[in-house]
């Protein structure tokens, strides 16, 4: 039973200094309990209340990490505008040993390729999950460690037979892979093996009652390193599984479901499995495992995640500096943005698309859009001038022309008047830029 938050603050060091983020001792108690903080954010707890607090301070969904660098659970709410989600769904694409040696190198190559930027951020796809369909434990070994060898992501093998695996994973233990999966039938050999290995390890039963009677088996034989398989393999059954576990984790702190989930996609047509997998990582997969290896197909995904796992208290934005887009001059048009990335990558691609090569100034307004800045006085005439003489922008130019958004028109004669510069009322969306650059000229 979780300790309440009055519970945990009398064993608190009640310096109320405030070094772990909160003012006093009593609220980073009640962050504590509600699994809003971490107890390690205190210095000053000493080692008899850490212990006595262990129950309180384990987050609600165990961290586990396998392979390069995933991490998998360790979340703390229940919806993104809680708090945050901290670790993004780790994707996989499956790799099965039937296929031939030229089909395998043929989809190792196209995994490598999976690499994406967007808003300035880069992103690839997670790892590669190899799955023993062969019958063949030498063939899952052979192609775990071809794919091993040729690329540095991480690694989740799949075998229902423990020989095989043991197999495959010898050699590989030392990349820690996720390994799976420990059912009723094979869980004390397949959990040995992964606590021999200290490798983390997929405990799946059909429905969660099952699951539930097989994860307190399993750890009844010492090892703690789960990742959970509720065994649906229908969108329906799987979001009601994933969302049952994630309330119960979280809002009940019920321990033996207190373990990221895994979830893989049943569907073959290519969009389908997209929308199968967005609704996972929307709802609450830990991990997903794709069949579809299409950089085509797998952008809308990456481009969810990166939006769900977004912290909402800090979007990504962009250095609030000059930037120039092409080959610039002293006659090249000068835009003002924010420096929030949606909004700034918006500008920039539409002034690239323009072929007019310019100069663009994103303020620092926070990482919010235009109107959202404005409204808060982060996009003022005093902000932006101040911007301007900081970036060195009249040294650059030899006109006097700011162009700012449609939608702050309200400022323009104030900022004309502060900078000295003529104010040109741009198009309010960014879409609108390409036909508005050809006034220009
Ligand atoms: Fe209290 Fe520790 Fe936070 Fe200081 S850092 S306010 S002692 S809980």
């Amino acid at each position: 039973m979780a300790l309440t938050g009055l519970e945990i603050y009398k064993q608190m060091p009640k310096k109320n200094c405030g070094e772990c983020g909160v003012p006093t001792c009593l609220a980073f108690a009640m962050a504590l309990a509600s699994g809003k903080a971490a107890l390690d954010s205190c210095p000053y707890v000493t080692e008899a209340a850490r212990e006595n607090l262990d129950s309180a301070a384990a987050p609600p969904i165990k961290a586990i990490k396998f392979g390069k660098d995933s991490v998998l659970g360790d979340e703390t709410v229940l919806f993104r505008h809680d708090k945050t989600f901290y670790h993004p769904t780790t994707l996989l694409i499956s790799v099965s040993d039937t296929l031939s040696d030229d089909e395998l190198n043929a989809k190792i190559e196209e995994i490598k390729g999976l690499e994406f930027e967007r808003v300035g951020l880069q992103y690839s796809i997670d790892g590669v999950a190899v799955v023993q369909e062969s019958g063949d434990a030498a063939r899952f070994a052979k192609v775990a460690a071809v794919v091993a060898e040729a690329t540095d992501k991480s690694l989740l093998l799949l075998s229902s037979d423990p020989e095989a695996m043991k197999a495959a994973l010898a050699p590989l233990a030392s990349r820690k892979p996720l390994i799976g999966a420990a059912t009723a039938d094979n869980y004390e050999a397949m959990v040995n093996l992964g606590k021999e290995n200290s490798v983390p390890v997929i405990i799946k039963a059909d429905g969660l009652d099952a699951l539930e009677e097989l994860v307190v088996k399993a750890q009844a034989l010492g090892y703690k390193e789960f990742v959970l398989d509720p065994g649906s393999r229908t969108p329906v059954d799987t979001l009601a599984n994933l969302t049952h576990i994630r309330r119960l984790a979280i809002k009940k702190k019920f321990r033996p479901l207190g373990f990221p989930v895994i979830a893989y996609t049943s569907k073959t047509e290519p969009m389908e499995e997209i929308m199968e997998a967005s609704v996972y990582v929307a709802k609450y997969a830990s991990a997903v495992v794709l069949k579809t290896s299409k950089k085509a197909h797998l952008l809308p995904l990456m481009t969810l995640k990166q939006n769900i796992y977004t912290d909402p208290q800090k979007p990504i934005q962009v250095e609030p500096k000059l930037h120039s887009v092409g080959n610039v001059d002293e006659n090249s048009p000068f835009y003002i943005t924010t420096n929030f990335s949606l909004t700034y990558y918006s500008v920039e691609g539409e002034v690239e698309t323009s072929k007019i090569p310019s100069y663009i100034l994103p303020i620092d307004t926070d990482g919010t859009s235009v109107l959202t800045a404005y409204a808060a006085g982060k996009f003022e005439p005093e902000k932006i001038v101040e911007a301007m003489n900081a970036c060195g922008i009249a040294d650059k130019v030899k006109h006097r022309n700011i162009i700012i958004p449609g939608y702050v028109a309200v400022i323009s004669g104030k900022l004309s008047e502060l900078s000295g510069w003529k104010t040109i009322v741009g198009p309010r969306e960014s879409s609108g830029i390409v036909s508005f650059s050809k006034s220009l000229t």
